[in-house]
């Protein structure tokens, strides 16, 4: 229940807020459903989001900051400090 065709998941909310605004919410929820990688261990799916911004690993249990609904965006990975970036990389070589 609680499904459209134009607005999908988000139809759960029936008439309520508008159209816009229930797009919007599908856009966020279709990419924080699945699919998320740990930045230590790269396990998928184990991240949880304690607040926003905030994200938990349940695997690892490294607590960092990212994004408000994705745990990585693509402008947090552009201003991710250099020396971050090379040791990330030396990390995943081995
Ligand atoms: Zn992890």
């Amino acid at each position: 229940m609680g499904k459209t065709k134009s607005v999908k998941s988000s139809g759960r909310y029936r008439q309520k807020y508008g159209a816009t605004l229930r797009k919007r919410v599908l856009v966020i929820e279709s990419k924080s459903a699945k699919g998320q990688k740990c930045p230590k261990c790269k396990s998928v799916d184990t991240l949880a989001r304690s607040a926003a911004g905030i994200w938990a690993c349940k695997a690892c249990g490294i607590k960092f900051a990212g994004g408000a609904f994705v745990a990585q965006t693509t402008l947090g990975r552009t201003m991710t400090p250099e020396e971050f970036k090379s040791t990330k990389a030396a990390s995943t070589k081995q």
